[in-house]
């Protein structure tokens, strides 16, 4: 990392918890100030900010499903951060201090996230971008080779939405919600087998996972190449759902269907 980026860059921590999710802890050095990114629980958030004498200022939400926000008062009331969330779902998001949008982005301590409106998940879902430190907090629209369900969209919000964080710079990091990576390239294997960066990222999800390891975040170029629900409109897949329809987001539909019921 060159100097001026290890200055200015926030310092990201993985805290998992549940079964399967993961928090974020973001972190800005020179003021001391830290965002929780979806907050399922309190308790091993503070437990981990506490460890590392980190100052909880903020909390940023992504959706409004209790694995997101679970931990939103409890740690509201330990710490005064202010809650930031999606302004579509500012009814659904437990403390909302700010609602944030596309056009207001949000900000955290002189640091601009931008802001991505992408329902398909939710219909409120949104994505943080932190463009100075090259990470995307995506919540459960994109996951490591795979995406969310559609509980409150369509196919075609989803792909939409996706299509925006595709367009994101290659070195971007993943941090997604979820590690079900592992599950995803099951999934994938079998309706993309002839893809080798696919294969090869598959065989490295194993090791990690057989050794205990996350394999969150990745990158998006890694996910631009291995992802099918970022590959709709590419022609082995488009091929292989043809019978779906000819369009990309028919396309996408019938791959997210597909996985329903994998
Ligand atoms: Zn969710």
């Amino acid at each position: 990392m060159p100097p001026s980026e290890a200055n200015t860059a926030l310092e990201i921590v993985q805290v998992p918890v549940l079964s399967d999710n993961y928090v974020y802890l973001v972190h800005d050095r020179p003021s001391g100030a830290t965002a929780v990114v979806d907050p399922s629980v309190a308790e091993p958030v503070l437990a981990e900010a506490g460890k590392r004498g980190w100052r909880i200022t903020h909390i940023l939400n992504t959706h409004h499903h209790a694995d997101h926000v679970g931990g939103n008062l409890e740690i509201k009331r330990a710490t005064g951060a202010k809650v930031i969330g999606p302004a579509y779902d500012r009814d659904r998001i437990p403390g909302l201090d700010l609602a944030v949008d596309e056009a207001s982005g949000a900000d955290f301590a002189g640091h601009h996230a931008q802001v991505f409106f992408v329902p398909g998940h939710t219909r409120g879902h949104i994505a943080y971008y932190f463009a100075d430190s090259q990470a995307l907090f995506c919540g459960d629209t994109l996951f490591s080779i795979g995406c969310g369900r559609l509980f409150e969209g369509t196919p075609q919000q989803m792909w939409s939405s996706l299509l925006k964080l595709r367009g994101l710079p290659d070195a971007t990091r993943v941090y997604c919600a979820h590690e079900y990576t592992e599950s995803n390239c099951r999934f994938a294997v079998s309706i993309d087998p002839d893809n080798p960066a696919l294969a090869r990222k598959a065989a490295e999800v194993r090791a990690a996972r057989q050794e205990g390891r996350s394999t969150v975040p990745s990158t998006l170029g890694s996910e631009k190449s291995c992802n099918p629900f970022l590959r709709a409109d590419q022609a082995s897949l488009m091929q292989r759902f043809a019978k779906a329809g000819s369009d990309s987001t028919a396309v996408f539909g019938a791959i997210r269907a597909a996985k329903d019921s994998f």
